[in-house]
């Protein structure tokens, strides 16, 4: 900046009192903090849990009927912050894998929690990879601040939780009777998601389209690999009310889908081909929007940035999940209220869930008036 320009600054906000108002907005800050609290050491402390799924899932590249998760905990003078790491076997994170990582971090030298981009780029720099590893430390620690700051991250973002959008519930694919079973079974939803990727896919559609006409989005996990047919298959499931498709091609074919989003009648979304921040930009042009899970990004700081760059490139944006308890899903439901379509139905599809926090109701993502992210222990 300019010394002209510094100086224009400053006697203005002299001139319009903005810097009195800026001293006033540190000490509201300051009030929001109980005056009892010390701002102490915070421990990390982690434990290995299995869910159990409802149904067996599967997906173009493999079926399982359990995933593991690592759930956290920050401590700080006896307030509790929560979170999780959710590790489908493909991706490669393990219980044994994210101990290793978690053991790693020594907490006890920061002395301050908010101060988050330094704790967390710290964190990011141990080793690369590990994202699921990193997402539980970064959930646990926003919902730390949240509950020092007395506020929900809806509130501290500045999103109205109301705007929150309906939640898509994943169809996986199966034969037809269970297809049918699952689609009935989700009557209170109002998109379905369609997993799709194998020879089956027009009858998976078919079948579905045999109980309801709801709509449809479509997620291929990479498993078609001929761009001709897929854009052929695209205007077919337009037809059959799919209003966007998430990674109908292998991440590493870029120009058959650039080529397919120059063409496509409904959005691409970019999901194994857009993990973190980084990636966006090579997105841009590539897909229509992109896919945002906590698992692949670190959590919700790098999550957020991500809805805003993309934002500001004019992509779409989707929130999805894994399969995870009310813990990691509540965490990504506070950036919900700015997405276009959101996939956050992975504690549904669980039988032993250890929170409570965000809830779907009536196919409605339902955020909670609690501080942090809104999750607690059952
Ligand atoms: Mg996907």
């Amino acid at each position: 900046m300019s010394q002209n320009r510094r100086d224009f600054l400053k006697s203005t906000a002299l001139a319009t009192g903005a810097a009195m108002i800026i001293n006033d907005s540190y000490k509201s800050v300051a009030g929001i903090i109980p005056a009892d609290l010390k701002t102490g050491s915070m421990k990390l402390s982690y434990h290995p849990y299995t869910l159990e799924l409802n149904h067996v899932f599967t997906i173009a590249t493999n079926s399982r009927t359990t995933t593991p998760v690592m759930l956290a905990e920050i401590e700080m003078n006896g307030i509790f912050g929560y979170g999780e790491a959710s590790l489908p076997p493909y991706l490669g994170e393990s219980h044994k894998t994210v101990q290793e990582f978690l053991s790693k971090i020594d907490l006890s030298k920061y002395e301050n929690p908010f101060d988050l981009e330094t704790i967390l780029n710290d964190i990011d720099n141990i080793e690369p990879g590990h994202t699921a590893a990193k997402a539980s430390v970064d959930i646990a620690l926003h919902d730390l601040i949240g509950k020092l700051m007395g506020q929900p991250w809806f509130n501290i973002w500045g999103y109205n939780k109301n705007k929150a959008p309906n939640t898509s519930f994943t169809i996986g694919i199966d034969t037809p009777e269970v297809v049918r079973q699952k689609t009935k079974e989700a009557e209170q939803y109002k998109i379905l998601k369609v997993k799709l990727g194998r020879k089956t896919d027009k009858e998976m559609v078919e079948t579905i389209r045999s109980v309801t006409n709801k709509p449809l989005t479509g997620d291929v996990n990479q498993g078609w690999n001929d761009k001709e047919k897929t854009l052929e298959m695209l205007h077919w499931l337009k037809e059959q009310n799919m209003v966007m498709i998430e990674q109908p091609l292998p991440k590493e074919q870029i120009d058959d889908l650039a080529w397919l989003t120059e063409r496509s009648p409904i959005p691409i979304i970019g999901d194994e081909g857009v993990q973190r921040l980084a990636d966006i930009k090579k997105a841009a042009g590539v897909y229509h929007g992109i896919n945002i899970k906590l698992m692949k990004c670190t959590g919700m700081r790098e999550a957020h940035k991500m809805l805003l760059l993309a934002r500001s490139l004019e992509m779409k944006v989707m929130i999805g999940c894994m399969t995870e308890t009310s813990c990691a899903i509540s965490a990504a439901s506070h950036l919900s209220p700015m997405v276009d379509w959101a996939d956050l139905d992975g504690a549904l599809l669980i039988k032993n869930d250890f929170f409570e926090g965000t809830k779907i109701n009536n196919g409605k993502i339902t955020l909670m008036d609690r501080p942090g992210i809104g999750a607690v222990k059952l």
